[in-house]
């Protein structure tokens, strides 16, 4: 049986998976219309609207199933890609994960996972 802290280990690297699937349908996104892929903050593609943590537009998942889809300031439907995208993120990781624990290296990896995505996100990825 899975003990606490596996249990918020895989929640935690579930929803870091899906920030993973949300930047990777951001960039498609962005490189389909041919806008710059880093320097800009996150926006609607239809209205414009900077899109803010603050105002619960960047929640991976559940922002998508709180509008139900649809931008919260044009009411646009988004398309179910974004869901697709954040939940696959999100289950790769849970499937890694999952295979760490019978190897038995889970916390260590996870944790090792965690810093090396911020690494990446700080250095690289920064939208
Ligand atoms: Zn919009």
């Amino acid at each position: 049986m899975f003990d606490l802290l596996e249990i918020g280990l895989l929640v935690t690297m579930f929803l870091w998976g899906s920030l993973v699937g949300s930047y990777a349908i951001t960039v498609q996104t962005r490189v389909k219309a041919h806008e710059k892929i880093r320097g800009v903050p996150s926006h609607c593609m239809h209205c414009g609207k900077v899109l803010t943590l603050r105002g619960n537009d960047l929640w991976p998942i559940f922002t998508y199933l709180i509008r139900r889809g649809n931008c919260k300031y044009c009411g646009i439907n988004i398309g179910s890609s974004t869901l697709v995208y954040e939940v696959s993120g999100g289950l790769v990781i849970l499937i890694i994960c999952l295979l760490l624990r019978a190897w038995g290296v889970l916390e260590v990896s996870c944790f090792a996972l965690l810093i090396l995505g911020m690494a990446v996100e700080r250095t690289f990825l920064r939208i």
